[in-house]
């Protein structure tokens, strides 16, 4: 199996779907972009996992996730990551390896989606808070993939 089909049915598993990240990316462009549609949207958020740094982030994001829920890392390090400690940063970090690509646009759009957690971001977060998930990491990774998305269809509407 292809990486990016691997990178889907990855985020699938941690309970995100294209149709998920679509439908905010919709509402953040819908009044900037005349003939914008759910389908659209969610061609757009397959373009933006055809890189290869994006995959990467989406696969190594999940992955220390899923490391922190079964245990594998020290005390300490596990305790920062499942707190979701304020401080600690490097899940958005990670992140920005996504939102770099698709320039100042795609770094407001992040900042916006981090702040108000619209849709599937504010359900995955509290879900992170409230069980023994942990979803620090893919969190910022949605936030990231619907960014890019958001600004690339910016880009190309201007285009026009
Ligand atoms: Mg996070």
């Amino acid at each position: 199996m292809d990486l990016k089909k691997i990178a889907l049915n990855r985020l699938k598993d941690r309970g995100v779907s294209i149709n998920d990240m679509a439908k905010i990316v919709y509402d953040i462009q819908k009044d900037f972009i005349d003939d914008i549609d759910i389908k659209k949207c969610e061609e757009t958020i397959l373009l933006i996992l055809n890189k290869r740094e994006v995959i990467n982030a989406v696969l190594t994001g999940i992955a220390i996730d899923e490391g922190v829920e079964k245990g594998i890392f020290d005390e300490h390090i596990y305790k920062i990551i499942m707190e979701d400690q304020g401080l600690y940063g490097v899940d958005e970090i990670l992140a920005l390896s996504i939102v770099n690509i698709y320039g100042s646009i795609a770094l407001t759009n992040f900042g916006y989606v981090d702040k108000c957690k619209p849709g599937i971001i504010g359900i995955i977060d509290k879900e992170g808070k409230e069980s023994n998930k942990c979803h620090t990491f893919l969190d910022d990774i949605v936030g990231a993939i619907v960014a890019a998305a958001a600004s690339r269809l910016a880009h190309h509407n201007e285009d026009k």
